[in-house]
């Protein structure tokens, strides 16, 4: 009963807001059940009808398909495949708006901190509400009913709020039937906090990163069955979930896990089916290609191209995750092909004292809201936490001031020092990938810039 209340407040905000999520995921309903021949010739009209569409609305594209010999009139997968890859680094170079068809009323999205730097994405109306349908699209593979009580884990930045923005939230999450955990750093604590939350609200669905539900896990799987908070559904977003973490989930709270790939230049692209092996591309909204070369360090990277979004198209767009695209069917009848293999940016817990740590991707907030960097490590050396700053352009001694001044006021570390060292490139792992914890730099080899009572701004010579 309870339930067709909240679904009926959906239908009542979406009203409100003039949207139309429920239309379009009911057309999201009617592709899962055509055949994989009839998605693969959907897909393809789609694909050249927005290529034609990019090249008529964005003068970059016309640029680009001029130069390059390329009319999407004549449908040509081979000819498409020879369009060089758009990266993060050229959107942010050139800015989101060259992208961007400013006819549409735009609403901006800031990328998430799976794959770096952030940016902005912008989207038309119609290619919002789509993103909201694939949403709704996930929840109903997982097995979770419109207007079943749901959780989201996210960071807390402590930063306020503009009221307009947190009313909107408020009733966003009411009709959703949905509580937002906020957090920052982990100790037994706040681990005892959220897992008495949980038990308290008993939501059928847990959304959020798998290095927090395991931290949880690992917390709960100490406590008596019986006072173990449970629910339905686990769903992993943001960052590579790991078997380990999957397993120890899933014993924990009796849960069925489920991954999720997408972020938000395309929103949710992908998803676990009920067999669990691999995930299913959602090919009506998205072209996915795996791809190898010497960028991607000859590991198979997925490149994207939206779809659906007429407010900023993007053309073969690399995401940096990980992963192979197979078409082997798959039990459970659905007529989309998986990717299997999938491994996204890998986000490490920066230990600070007294077992306290926190996630690296609350630093890439913090980073994001002080502004002139591109990307950072971190590092620990004896009672000093070291943060490997690559500075864009843009950097300044008062930035990284100000990075160091958010973090420690976060933190809440007391004894430890912390050091921000602009460097001029990041280390990769010998195997060449790219983790967010690295090696310290030995402090005797640090230029100081600036000594500050919680620690040094040094430069890599
Ligand atoms: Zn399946």
């Amino acid at each position: 009963m309870l339930r067709w209340f909240f679904v009926l407040a959906h239908r009542v905000a979406e009203k409100k807001e003039k949207r139309d999520i429920t239309g379009e995921f009911r057309k999201l309903t009617e592709t899962d059940h055509l055949s994989p021949e009839q998605v693969s010739n959907f897909q393809q009209a789609r694909l050249f009808e927005m290529l034609d569409y990019a090249r008529r609305k964005i003068p970059y594209y016309a640029k680009l398909f001029t130069e390059h010999g390329f009319d999407p009139a004549e449908r040509s997968i081979v000819h498409f495949q020879k369009l060089p890859f758009l990266t993060k680094g050229i959107i942010r170079q050139l800015g989101s708006e060259t992208f961007c068809n400013s006819e549409y009323p735009l609403a901006p999205r800031k990328t998430g901190g799976s794959t770096g730097p952030k940016m902005m994405v912008y989207y038309d109306p119609k290619g919002l509400d789509i993103t909201a349908a694939a949403h709704r699209r996930c929840l109903r593979w997982a097995g979770k009913k419109t207007g079943e009580k749901e959780v989201h884990f996210s960071s807390d930045l402590g930063v306020p709020i503009h009221p307009i923005d947190a009313r909107r939230e408020y009733w966003k999450c009411f009709s959703l039937n949905r509580e937002n955990i906020l957090i920052n750093i982990y100790d037994q604590d706040k681990l005892r906090a959220i897992h008495e939350r949980l038990r308290r609200i008993k939501p059928v669905l847990v959304q959020g990163f798998p290095s927090m539900a395991y931290l949880l896990a690992q917390y709960a799987e100490k406590l008596p069955p019986g006072e173990r908070a449970r629910f339905r559904i686990y769903e992993a977003t943001g960052e590579t979930l790991y078997h380990f973490q999957r397993k120890k989930i899933e014993e924990t709270f009796h849960c069925k896990v489920f991954d999720r790939w997408g972020n938000a230049e395309f929103g949710a692209t992908a998803h676990e089916c009920k067999k669990h092996s691999g995930l299913h591309i959602f090919s009506d909204l998205v072209y996915i290609e795996s791809i190898k070369d010497e960028e991607s360090g000859g590991m198979p990277e997925l490149v994207v191209t939206g779809l659906t979004n007429r407010g900023m198209p993007l053309v073969r767009y690399r995401t940096g995750d990980l992963g192979d695209i197979t078409w082997e069917p798959c039990g459970c009848g659905l007529p989309y092909p998986r990717i299997i293999n999938l491994q996204g940016r890998i986000h490490d817990l920066i230990p600070l004292e007294e077992g306290k740590v926190m996630s690296t991707e609350l630093l890439l907030d913090i980073m994001d809201r002080c502004g002139g960097m591109d990307d950072f490590q971190v590092a620990e050396i004896g009672d000093r936490i070291q943060i490997h700053v690559l500075p864009d352009r843009e950097c300044t001694l008062e930035k990284l001031q100000d990075m160091q001044n958010r973090f420690v006021k976060l933190s809440q570390i007391r004894t430890k020092k912390l050091d921000i060292v602009t460097v001029p490139k990041l280390q990769l792992t010998s195997a060449g990938k790219f983790r967010y914890r690295t090696e310290p730099l030995q402090c005797d080899t640090l230029k100081v810039r600036l000594a500050t009572e919680y620690g040094n701004i040094c430069e890599q010579p």
